[in-house]
């Protein structure tokens, strides 16, 4: 089993900018390996290496039953059409606040192997290609919200059992529910 904790809202993990990946190396493919077991276990969306506490910009997501990862993602918007719906984050379990996106992207980056591949995303996908790579630079969804949006979730996180703002815990089992960030 090569499933890992993931790092909770609270843990300065999930505020520091990740680095590029340089490596395409055993080493990034054991990293893209255990984030893709750890979100399959946890059912969820999509999960960003800052989430395991490795300061890297890669991706993994899981949408619409495809599963597959992005390093060193670069985004573009063909358009303007946006999207609003609920959004969760595996690092801020139980939480799901509807979030404006972006309904379409393009997402360039590389493969495990230093492959140029390119994600075209709508919906949920693009949803997800957007929330993961806020995480590596640092950027959670709530940072996304309008005031009246962020004080409810925040509400929602202060009242969470996981959150405990003297000792950021770390937590392997997080509630699932039907929407994104599960
Ligand atoms: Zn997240």
């Amino acid at each position: 089993m090569t499933i890992q904790p993931i790092r909770l809202f609270g843990d300065p993990v999930l505020r520091t900018p990740a680095d590029p990946v340089v490596d395409f190396d055993k080493e990034l493919r054991k990293l893209v390996k255990d984030l893709t077991e750890t979100l399959l276990d946890q059912q969820g969306a999509g999960l960003a290496a800052p989430q395991l506490g490795v300061g890297l910009r890669l991706f993994v997501y899981d949408v619409d039953d495809v599963v597959g990862h992005l390093i060193n993602p670069d985004l573009a918007f063909p358009d303007d059409e946006e999207q609003d719906g609920p959004e969760g984050c595996l690092s801020i379990p139980g939480v799901y606040v509807d979030t404006k996106r972006r309904m379409n992207v393009v997402a360039k980056g590389f493969n495990q192997h230093g492959d140029p591949v390119q994600v075209v995303g709508s919906g949920m996908l693009a949803r997800c290609c957007q929330h993961e790579t806020d995480h590596l630079d640092g950027v959670l969804f709530l940072d996304r919200l309008d005031a009246k949006r962020r004080k409810d979730a925040m509400k929602q996180i202060r009242a969470a059992e996981w959150y405990n703002p003297d000792a950021p815990p770390t937590v392997k089992v997080s509630p699932h529910s039907g929407v994104f960030g599960r």
